[in-house]
């Protein structure tokens, strides 16, 4: 799939939005990512995580696991165009990444972990951590949308659909201010 059909799906989906934007951080943008969009519609996750599960079909992944909630559904596609079962992690009562709902990953399986976006990398490096701790081999990470501008590392190959790097302004220097278009503050909690 070529890079102009990927960003073609995303905005047909509703995933990427132009305009002038209020991010949490309190910096102006020019774009906003909703990666959740991409799953409300079986067409668009069925082919975006279909390109995904490409980029690791002989890898012999055995099991993919991604975060929840975000990567719930993003980790149930991939597995499925891969052949294999798919399990999610979630936070604990004192936050900590885990295992629950008789989940388990088996000593020595081939483990892929998924999420939809990954900017910092945070939660993915929580899931490969867990994967280790239950005796998994982590054989990579993949994502949808990587903005992490390839400056994270997990220690493992990471694979993504789409590339893209998002500017952001500080308040006070933001170009779509200065042309004095307003600004809008997205439909939703924490940006990624
Ligand atoms: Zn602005």
């Amino acid at each position: 799939m070529t890079r102009e059909r990927v960003l073609e799906i995303l905005q047909e989906a509703g995933v990427l939005l132009e305009g002038h934007f209020l991010l949490t951080s309190g910096r102006h943008s020019n774009k906003y990512m909703q990666c959740a969009k991409i799953f409300q519609n079986a067409k668009y996750s069925e082919e975006l995580c279909g390109e995904l599960a490409k980029l690791y079909k002989d890898s012999g992944v055995e099991v993919v696991i991604g975060p929840a909630i975000g990567a719930i559904l993003i980790s149930y596609e991939v597995a499925r165009q891969l052949g294999t079962p798919n399990i999610f992690a979630e936070r604990d009562a004192d936050g900590k990444m885990t295992l629950r709902r008789s989940f388990e990953i088996k000593p020595g399986q081939k483990v892929l972990v998924v999420e939809d976006v990954v900017t910092t990398g945070g939660s993915v490096r929580e899931v490969i951590e867990l994967v280790k701790e239950n005796g998994g081999e982590v054989v990579g990470v993949g994502s949808i949308v990587d903005r992490t501008a390839g400056k994270v590392d997990f220690g493992v190959p990471y694979k993504a659909v789409l590339p893209i790097e998002i500017e952001s302004y500080e308040a006070d220097s933001c170009p779509l201010c200065k042309a004095g278009q307003p600004v809008v503050k997205p439909g939703s909690r924490k940006i990624k």
